[in-house]
């Protein structure tokens, strides 16, 4: 088997069908795993975060926003020829009935995953960095407080267990806000979130798979998938021809461009984020229960000694230029709730693109090629769907039954 991609996604491929006794190697361009999109991303595993972008009321804050520079969702319009399909696609799912449907598929597969994850953990003892305390979502009114709860209580009728706390009681959860008080309205904790370097935990992975007989061939680039007759026959790459019996296509935002000319039609657009990195030093405040803030759309994680400040969405192509003012708003983001932080203009930047696709579900398992398979598109949850994710497309590589419905997962129907 050849797995295409190094990200968080490629490796967990080749961790779970090298589990299954396959023969596995991993082509990556990169000179080691998980340093694209799945390298300084928010770092938290989600299920609670399972509600999709395209949601009833997305289309008229796109609108209000455009061409904010401090917007949670930021339209280029230098970016809206190239959007068009994409953008009309997202569009078609923006309303309550497929918010609902996306949301329950999304959240099979984000729990599904969280299990495989920890049972992952369980066999290699593969050290992440994890962070066990949940995600706490904060509100800043009561108002926004009142629309999340609604979708806390879908969440909940589907199982995820959540409480929901006053000003007072996120204090006590987490009493690095107590300066905060007076500036929240409230927030939603969901305790079976967790957080993690999903950067750590593809390289320390990528290593275990290496112990466990994968071949990792890095610095090594995709050119062209090969197929005769209809079926997969070889990777053509920089440094040769990679001949293997089935492939993986587990490419990130690239994935469209490999399967395109083999008449496969990915709607898969790179959405842009920011992070920052501030080291916690001799911080002795600092937080230790993962944040997220529905509003702006981005999450604050402790990762060991580092604080990973996460999100916003910039839809501006492939372009990867960091924005001094997005950065300055993460920046502004995380110093309003936590203004004693020691050191104003400290903070690695970085920025990734999501492989996004319109319901925010990706495309997992066969395609019309025989002996090719898709596991690609997980959007603004990688990190969170990945181990789901790859442990379903092996169990279809090896002709076994996955074990989860995969209705909405797949090609068929989309
Ligand atoms: C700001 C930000 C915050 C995020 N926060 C979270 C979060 O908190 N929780 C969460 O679950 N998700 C989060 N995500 C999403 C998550 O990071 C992605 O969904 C995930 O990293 C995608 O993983 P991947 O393996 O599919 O893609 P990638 O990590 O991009 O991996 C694809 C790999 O393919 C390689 N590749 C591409 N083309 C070729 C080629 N031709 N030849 C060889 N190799 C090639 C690339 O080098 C890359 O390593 C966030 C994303 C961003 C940008």
């Amino acid at each position: 088997m050849v797995v295409l991609g190094g990200g968080v996604v490629g490796v967990a491929s080749a961790w779970f069908l090298a589990r299954r006794g396959c023969r596995v190697t991993l082509i990556e361009r990169h000179e080691g795993a998980g340093l694209e999109t799945s390298f300084a991303n928010g770092g938290l595993v989600t299920p609670s975060m399972s509600d999709p972008w395209a949601s009833p009321e997305i289309p008229r804050l796109i609108l209000k926003w455009i061409g904010r520079e401090d917007a949670p969702f930021l339209v280029r319009i230098r970016a809206l020829p190239g959007l068009l399909p994409w953008g009309l696609k997202f569009l078609r799912e923006c309303n309550h009935e497929s918010w609902h449907r996306n949301t329950r598929i999304i959240l099979r597969l984000s729990t599904y995953s969280h299990e495989c994850l920890r049972e992952l953990v369980r066999e290699t003892g593969v050290d992440y960095e994890s962070n066990p305390f949940g995600t706490l979502h904060l509100f800043r009114d009561s108002l926004s407080m009142e629309k999340t709860s609604r979708t806390a209580e879908m969440l909940e009728e589907l199982g995820v267990r959540s409480q929901t706390l006053d000003p007072a009681g996120c204090t006590v959860l987490e009493p690095a806000l107590r300066a905060q008080i007076d500036r929240i309205a409230g927030g939603i904790h969901y305790p079976d979130d967790e957080g993690g370097d999903a950067h750590l935990f593809s390289q320390r992975l990528a290593e275990i798979c290496a112990s466990n007989g994968v071949e990792l061939r890095y610095g090594e680039t995709v050119e062209r998938i090969e197929t005769e007759g209809g079926k997969f026959s070889a990777v053509r790459t920089g440094a040769g021809r990679v001949e293997a019996d089935a492939c993986v296509v587990a490419l990130g935002g690239e994935s469209p461009r490999h399967v395109g000319p083999l008449g496969i039609r990915l709607p898969i657009y790179p959405v842009k984020g920011y992070s920052l990195t501030f080291p916690v030093g001799g911080w002795n405040d600092a937080p230790v229960v993962p944040f997220a803030d529905d509003g702006h759309k981005a999450g604050i994680v402790r990762i060991g000694d580092r604080i990973r400040v996460a999100g916003t969405a910039e839809f501006a192509g492939r372009d990867r230029t960091l924005s001094p003012k997005r950065i300055a708003n993460l920046r502004n983001f995380f110093l309003s709730l936590f203004p004693d932080y020691p050191d104003r203009s400290a903070g690695d930047a970085w920025t990734g693109l999501r492989p996004m696709t319109p319901d925010g579900i990706p495309y997992l398992g066969p395609t019309p090629v025989e002996g090719l398979f898709l596991n690609t598109g997980h959007g603004h949850l990688g990190w969170t769907m990945a181990c789901g994710s790859a442990s379903i497309v092996a169990a279809l590589v090896c002709g076994r039954d996955a074990g989860i419905d995969l209705t909405g997962m797949t090609l068929e129907g989309r």
